[in-house]
């Protein structure tokens, strides 16, 4: 029987080509009727891109997005306070790839339609229920144009990777509720702009309790001019919290305030705001980790098992860590699905509970919090005078310990 995957997101579409490559049949089946370019920037980090280059995917995803080559951390002044090599320039095997998710995304898809076959990515069915069963499990559908029912499919397994609403966590959590709010609120888009610093920058400055912005390209050599399609999230502190889904279009009035005067040697912040093609709005969430994902010949993948907040580039890069995982389990009990299940979340869920906890605390972006705390958020006459390098690489290197991209234990 096959493994039948619900959502055609990040996970589920690693998932889907991992299992194939092991040779486990499977089935995808995705809410949306078509595969439309949705989102923005997303960041694979190196032990990310490890898995994605075993799929034969790295050149296409290279091609498509940036090779992030250094992260750049600034006060609200525009101060430098600390600068650090990324992916195969800090010496990894692997690239650091700043992408659009749809870039992401249409080449996962692409890659499955290719090698496994159009008729198994199954597209407009809506998963509705699931159900675990002694010889198989079962997933219920309606189709979303029309709302009527579809027939129900049968698996040995089914794997929910339909992300951060996930209808089967809901099933298995009834009582768990709404994500929660950090009481930072996300103002995303992206802009079409000249190389900024080195053009491979991961660029990070300010602070939530005023404004912070994380900005980075995605896509190089858009036009004649050799601009680059730059992603740049703002982020603010903000009492209230809406249920935003990732497509809500907002204003720059909303959020430009604190950010008008950022005119820096580097950057004119404001006038890169007001060229953005696009303004999305979105809340900081997350959900508590869970007590177990698998039950039976059910689990949860990615987003579904374990929202976390993007302050460490890390959603994308989790979910395909999971994808391998369960991939290796369950080709390692062949036939014995309810065992690869368990197995696999054993190995997983304690590791990415580790990071939904560490987002909320302690990122890369913590740099930021403590030069605004011990800088009172003023403007510093040397960094040397605030914060040693060493602490600054400890912060850093502890948040790759965590997340599962430190250099040497990767290369194992
Ligand atoms: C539209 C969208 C835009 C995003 N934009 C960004 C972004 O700009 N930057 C960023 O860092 N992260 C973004 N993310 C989140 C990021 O993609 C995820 O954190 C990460 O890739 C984890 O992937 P996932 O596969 O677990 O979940 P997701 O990528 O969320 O994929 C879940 C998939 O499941 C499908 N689905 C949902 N419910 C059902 C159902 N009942 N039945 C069948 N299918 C279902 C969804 O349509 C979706 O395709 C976005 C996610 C989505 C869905």
């Amino acid at each position: 029987m096959d493994v039948l995957i619900i959502g055609a997101g990040v996970g589920g579409l690693t998932l889907g080509l991992l299992l194939h490559q092991a040779g486990i049949p499977c089935r995808i089946y995705e809410a949306a009727p078509e595969i439309k370019p949705l989102g923005v920037g997303i960041n694979l980090l190196p032990h990310a891109m490890k898995e994605l280059s075993a799929l034969g995917l790295e050149p296409t995803l290279a091609v498509q997005g940036v090779l992030t080559a250094e992260a750049v951390f600034f006060n609200r002044f525009g101060q430098l306070i600390y600068q650090e090599p990324l992916g195969r320039a800090a010496g990894y095997d692997w690239p650091q790839i700043s992408i659009h998710r749809a870039d992401l995304q249409a080449a996962l898809a692409d890659a499955f339609i290719a090698r496994v076959g159009a008729d198994r990515l199954i597209l407009g069915w809506q998963c509705t229920k699931v159900e675990d069963a002694s010889d198989a499990a079962t997933a219920h559908f309606r189709r979303v144009a029309t709302q009527e029912a579809l027939p129900p499919q049968r698996g040995a397994a089914i794997v929910a990777c339909d992300g951060i609403h996930s209808t089967v966590r809901k099933q298995l959590y009834p009582e768990e509720g709404e994500p929660i709010y950090s009481g930072v609120n996300m103002w995303r888009g992206v802009t079409r702009w000249p190389r900024i610093l080195s053009g491979a920058a991961m660029i990070r400055a300010g602070w939530f309790t005023h404004a912070k912005i994380v900005i980075y390209p995605i896509r190089n050599d858009i036009d004649a001019a050799g601009r680059q399609l730059v992603n740049w999230v703002v982020e603010i502190e903000t009492p209230k919290y809406e249920r935003w889904n990732w497509s809500r279009t907002a204003k720059l009035e909303d959020f430009i305030g604190p950010i008008a005067d950022w005119h820096f040697d580097w950057l004119d912040v404001p006038e890169f705001l007001r060229r953005s093609e696009v303004v999305l709005e979105y809340p900081m969430v997350d959900k508590d980790p869970l007590p177990r994902w698998s039950f039976g010949r059910l689990t949860l993948l990615g987003d579904a098992a374990h929202p976390m907040y993007p302050r460490g580039s890390n959603g994308a890069g989790q979910a395909i860590l999971d994808a391998r995982a369960l991939a290796d389990c369950l080709a390692a009990a062949p036939g014995d699905a309810v065992a690869a299940l368990d197995a696999y979340d054993a190995r997983r869920r304690e590791a990415a509970a580790n990071v939904v906890r560490t987002n909320r605390i302690t990122p890369p972006d913590a740099i930021l919090g403590e030069v605004h705390r011990r800088t009172g958020d003023k403007p510093f006459a040397s960094i040397d005078d605030v914060i040693s390098r060493a602490e600054l690489v400890a912060i850093t290197d502890a948040y790759k310990r965590v997340a599962g991209y430190e250099k040497d234990k990767l290369r194992r």
